[in-house]
C-alpha cells in the first residue's frame, strides 16, 4: 500500500504573497515574483522536509488546468481544490490591504468544510505591525498567524505550526522499497485512460475493478505478478483519486499524488486515452517525469476505437507532442483487443536494464576521443571547449560527468550531440540520462 505525504495548500487572492511564501517555505528561490498580479509560477508544489514532518506544499493559486494556460485560478476554485485534497489549508491574506470582501466569502465557505484551516496574515513586515494588521482578520474565525514572506518575520512559528497540525507519516512507507515485490511499476494517467484495464489485461484476469465512470473511488491497489521468471508489482494510481464528494474538481491534487507515486516507483507507465490525446494533467505529468529523470513508458491505449487510417494519423500527430522527450518509448495498445500489450513487459524490462547500466571509464574516454574527433566542441568568445575526460558517476538514471575546460562552453546543440552519441554507442536509447559538465582549470 502506498502512503502519501500530507498536503498543505496555500490559497489566497492574487498578489497576497502566496508565491513568495511558497518559496520561503521550501527555502529555495524557484518561482519568480513580480510587482504584478497574476504572474505565472514555474513551480506549484514541492516537498518540504521539516524538523519533524515532511509534507507536500502546493501553491493552489498557481495550479492551472493546462500548463499552457497562464490564468490564475480564482480563490474559490483554490478553496474547492484545497478542501478536496489538502490536509491543511493556509489561507493567505494581505495585512497591508486589510480584509477584502472575497476573503470573507471564502472564509465562510472554508468554515463549512471542517478542514484544518489557518489564516496567515502576510506582509506584516515587523512585530510592531502585528497587532493592527491582524485585528482585521480575527472575524474569519480561524487560528491566525502573522508573517512577512519577503522579510522572514514569523516564519519559524509558521513552520512549527504546520508540523504540529499535520499527521505523522511513516518514513519507511514513503521510501517505497522495491526489492520484495520485484520491479515496482506505477501506472499513471487521467481517470478512465485505462490504467486498471491495462493491468487486468496483463494479468489475464479481472483483478481490479474497472469502471466506466470517471472519479469512482477505489483504494490504491498493488498487484504483484510473476511473468517469465520475473516479479512485477503494479501500482494503480487510480486509487489516489480523491474520496471527497467534490465531483467537479479539476483533480489537481491527484496529479501531485501521481507525482509522488512516480517517485516511489522503479518504472512508470503513463497511460493515455487515444481518443483524448495529450491533455490537461497529462502534460504536467509528462514534463514532471522528464525533468525528474524518471524512467517511463508512454502507453497510448484504446487503439481498437480507431480505424487503421485514423491510427496512423494520430500517431503522426503525437510524435510532435512527445518530441521533447524523444527517447521515451511509446507503445500503442488496447486492453480490449490486447494489441500491443505483449510488448509492454519486455519494454519495461529493457528500460529498467538501461537505466541501471554502467559504462567503464575506459569506454567513456574512447567515446570522448571519437566524438570530439568527429565534431570539435564549439568556440565561444575566442575559446574552444575541451573535454579532458568523463566518468559515469551514477546509475538509475545513468549520470555522466564531463570534466571540461569551461562548463559554460557546453550547451545547446553540442550537448545534444554528445547525448545522442552516448545513447547510440552504449545502447541507452530508452532511459533518461543525466549529463553534468564540470570545469576544471
Ligand atoms: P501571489 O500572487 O499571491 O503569489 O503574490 P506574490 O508572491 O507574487 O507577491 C505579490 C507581491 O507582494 C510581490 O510584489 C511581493 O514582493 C509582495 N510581497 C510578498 N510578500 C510580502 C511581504 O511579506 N511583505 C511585503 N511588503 N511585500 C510582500
Ligand atoms: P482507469 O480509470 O485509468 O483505471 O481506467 P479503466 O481501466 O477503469 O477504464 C476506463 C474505461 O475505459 C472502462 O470503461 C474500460 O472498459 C474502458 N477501456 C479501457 N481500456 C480500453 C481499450 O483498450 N479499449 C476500449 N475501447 N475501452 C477501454
Amino acid at each position: 500500500m502506498n502512503q502519501f505525504l500530507p498536503m498543505v495548500a496555500l490559497i489566497g487572492r492574487p498578489n497576497v504573497g502566496k508565491s513568495t511564501l511558497f518559496n520561503r517555505l521550501i527555502k529555495r528561490r524557484v518561482s519568480i515574483t513580480h510587482d504584478m498580479a497574476g504572474v505565472t509560477r514555474d513551480s506549484i508544489f514541492s516537498e518540504v522536509r521539516g524538523e519533524t514532518r515532511s509534507y507536500m506544499l502546493v501553491d493552489t493559486g498557481g495550479l492551472v488546468p493546462d500548463s499552457s494556460d497562464e490564468i490564475e485560478i480564482s480563490i474559490f476554485e483554490q478553496a474547492r481544490e484545497a478542501m478536496a485534497g489538502a490536509d491543511l489549508i493556509l489561507f493567505i491574506v494581505d495585512g497591508r490591504t486589510g480584509l477584502h470582501p472575497q476573503d470573507e466569502q471564502v472564509g465562510q465557505y472554508l468554515r463549512q468544510s471542517g478542514k484544518e484551516v489557518r489564516v496567515i496574515v502576510n506582509k506584516v513586515d515587523g512585530p510592531e505591525q502585528e497587532e493592527t494588521m491582524a485585528a482585521d482578520f480575527y472575524g474569519l474565525g480561524f487560528p491566525l498567524d502573522c508573517v512577512s514572506a519577503s522579510h522572514g518575520f514569523g516564519m519559524g512559528d509558521l513552520r512549527e505550526m504546520i508540523e504540529e497540525v499535520l499527521p505523522k507519516v511513516d518514513a519507511q512507507e514513503l521510501e517505497g522499497g522495491h526489492v520484495q515485490g520485484g520491479l515496482k511499476v506505477a501506472l499513471l494517467g487521467r481517470p478512465n485512460a485505462g490504467k486498471s484495464s491495462t493491468i487486468n489485461a496483463l494479468l489475464g484476469q479481472k483483478r481490479l475493478m474497472v469502471s466506466a465512470e470517471a472519479g469512482t473511488t477505489r483504494d490504491c491497489v498493488d498487484v504483484t505478478v510473476q511473468r517469465g521468471g520475473k516479479t512485477y508489482t503494479f501500482v494503480d494510481t487510480a486509487g489516489v483519486r480523491r474520496k471527497s464528494k467534490v465531483t467537479d474538481s479539476l483533480e489537481y491534487f491527484s496529479v501531485v499524488h501521481s507525482m509522488q507515486a512516480a517517485k516511489q516507483a522503479d518504472v512508470v507507465v503513463l497511460v493515455l486515452d487515444i481518443m483524448d490525446g495529450v491533455v490537461g494533467q497529462d502534460k504536467r505529468l509528462l514534463s514532471f517525469l522528464d525533468t525528474e529523470k524518471i524512467p517511463f513508458v508512454i502507453v497510448v491505449n484504446k487503439i481498437d476505437l480507431l480505424t487503421k487510417d485514423q491510427l496512423a494519423k494520430t500517431k503522426k500527430d503525437l510524435v510532435d507532442e512527445f518530441a521533447f522527450c524523444a527517447h521515451v518509448p511509446v507503445l500503442y495498445s488496447s486492453s480490449v483487443s490486447m494489441a500491443g500489450l505483449g510488448g509492454l513487459l519486455p519494454l519495461i524490462e529493457k528500460l529498467w536494464e538501461q537505466c541501471g547500466q554502467r559504462v567503464t571509464t575506459g569506454e567513456l574516454n574512447r567515446l570522448v576521443k571519437m566524438v570530439t574527433e568527429r565534431h570539435q566542441p564549439p568556440v565561444m568568445g575566442g575559446r574552444r571547449g575541451k573535454i579532458y575526460y568523463m566518468t559515469q558517476a551514477d546509475s538509475r538514471p545513468p549520470t555522466f560527468v564531463f570534466f571540461v575546460n569551461d562548463a559554460k562552453l557546453f550547451h545547446g546543440s553540442y550537448v545534444r550531440y554528445l547525448e545522442n552519441q552516448l545513447r547510440k554507442v552504449f545502447r541507452m536509447d530508452k532511459t533518461p540520462i543525466r549529463m553534468v559538465f564540470r570545469s576544471s582549470h
